[in-house]
């Protein structure tokens, strides 16, 4: 059993083996730090962060870098919008990204380094293929000289005279070729500029993570991580840059996750359909929010939708509740690894089948499902079944948790938590108890009525609608 990966640019899934044996070496392209992160920038952070913890968990050691683009056309348009400096916006948003991020159950890369700490690097990469006639300086801007590539295009699958770079039409001017991407620009009046061998100026977007990537992971790392939409033109000329400097492997597995759909709308600025991040934490919570995030597989699309967020919470609270049980079920009895074994088993096929976290969290729920069958043996004080119950939830926390980051163990003690999972509980036994009286069966309204009430909850019927209380706390009903 081993991990296979698809390769975007083979198109096929493969064993992943690392260049040196034991360890990962893997760079996400990370933000362009002009505004907040929205749930699109979260899905490619939770997927690779979840690959990220499994290659660790599966013992290897894993270095992961993830740039920051902190000088950029946006940054320096929003910069002149609010009349600041660029750094000051760079620097606002380079915060706000890794406030979230850590927010999100993310674990920080290894290396974040700054396109602004990398002009060293990125001068001498462009040198190097200016030395060789791969790229050339025009009005103070260096451009690559794209058909010189022989590879260019094969990332992408695009036919060499499908492609646009997408870049404004100023630096067309100087282009010999249509196809030709800037790799070093002209500070034009007013914009902040570096020194340069061809006149002050600032680096193109691509040539940043062909070179930093190469200084912290070397040449043929082991996987390149992003969004499906980097494929092109970024990752096609971050290759490019690298191969055609070098003559060798830029990367050896290229990784690409789908986008975030708004209901069947794709979600976009234009649109106005863009949720904020932080937005999303603060109505879902991190543990499910990641659990709907892992509930398609990382290349296909994911839609965005209450009901979606909602069948993912009601997952998240099902493993919390087991959790809950199982601890209190299983004692101090030692737990029985053995019983645990055959879901670990299932989840790591999973996961090994190119991360497959849905299938993985179907493995999760077979292993609740057992658990929840053994508990009220354990809670009996049957021994076994204690042991196999205690087994069982060390599993759920070491997967779930260490694994998927789903912030299992936190929402166990999570006072918020519990009061969320308290809510969701006793508002659907309103909705039951005003079915029935709507169906003028009262016997069962006043069941349920008794019921909470017996659980400490306290329910008024109002003019303004049905309230409760739990019997110490403030009001919480809505
Ligand atoms: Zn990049």
């Amino acid at each position: 059993m081993a991990l296979s990966l698809y390769d975007t640019l083979t198109r096929e899934e493969r064993p992943f083996e690392p260049r040196d044996a034991g360890k990962v070496a893997m760079y996400v392209c990370g933000p362009t730090v002009q505004g907040d992160a929205h749930i699109g920038h979260g899905r490619a952070a939770v997927v690779f962060d979840v690959l990220r913890r499994y290659l660790s968990w599966t013992g290897y050691e894993v270095t992961a870098v993830q740039n920051v683009t902190d000088i950029d056309d946006k940054i320096i348009l929003r910069a002149r919008r609010e009349q600041r400096d660029p750094a000051v916006i760079a620097t606002r948003y380079t915060r706000a990204w890794n406030r979230t991020m850590d927010a999100l159950g993310v674990l920080p890369p290894d290396v974040q380094p700054l396109a602004t700490g990398h002009l060293i690097e990125m001068q001498d990469l462009i040198q190097r293929l200016i030395d060789q006639d791969k790229a050339y300086a025009a009005g103070g801007d260096v451009f690559f000289r794209v058909r010189t590539f022989e590879g260019y295009g094969k990332l992408s699958r695009r036919r060499i005279d499908d492609m646009q770079q997408g870049e404004d039409i100023v630096d067309a001017d100087h282009k010999e070729d249509p196809l030709d991407f800037a790799m070093w620009k002209s500070a034009k009046p007013g914009e902040p500029a570096w020194a340069s061998p061809w006149g002050p100026g600032r680096p193109g977007w691509h040539i940043e993570c062909s070179a930093m990537a190469a200084k912290h992971l070397g040449h043929g790392f082991d996987i390149h991580g992003g969004g499906l939409d980097l494929v092109f033109p970024h990752h096609e000329n971050e290759i490019a840059q690298h191969e055609a400097a070098h003559g060798d492997t830029f990367a050896r597995f290229w990784v690409h996750n789908g986008m975030v759909q708004m209901g069947t709308e794709k979600m976009s600025k234009s649109v106005g359909n863009v949720v904020p991040l932080e937005q999303a934490l603060a109505d879902w919570g991190v543990g499910p929010l990641r659990v709907w995030y892992l509930s398609a597989q990382h290349r296909t699309p994911l839609t965005f939708d209450t009901e979606r967020l909602r069948d993912a919470t009601t997952v998240h609270q099902r493993f919390t509740t087991f959790l809950r049980s199982a601890r209190r079920a299983a004692g101090e009895v030692e737990p029985d690894t053995e019983v645990a074994a055959p879901h670990i088993a299932a989840f790591r096929a999973a996961m090994d089948a190119d991360l497959n976290a849905p299938v993985a969290v179907a493995a999760l729920h077979e292993l609740v499902g057992a658990g929840n069958e053994l508990l009220p043996a354990a809670e009996r004080g049957e021994q076994a079944a204690q042991a196999a119950v205690a087994a069982l939830a060390d599993a759920l926390i070491e997967l779930g948790d260490e694994v998927l980051g789903l912030h299992l163990e936190e929402a166990l003690t999570d006072a918020a938590g519990l009061e969320q999972q308290l809510a969701a509980l006793v508002e659907s036994l309103l909705e039951q108890r005003a079915a029935a009286r709507e169906a003028k069966d009262f016997a069962t309204a006043d069941a349920i009525r008794d019921q909470l009430a017996a659980a400490g909850v306290t329910v008024e019927d109002r003019r303004d609608g049905v309230r409760w209380y739990v019997s110490t706390a403030s009001p919480a009903g809505r």
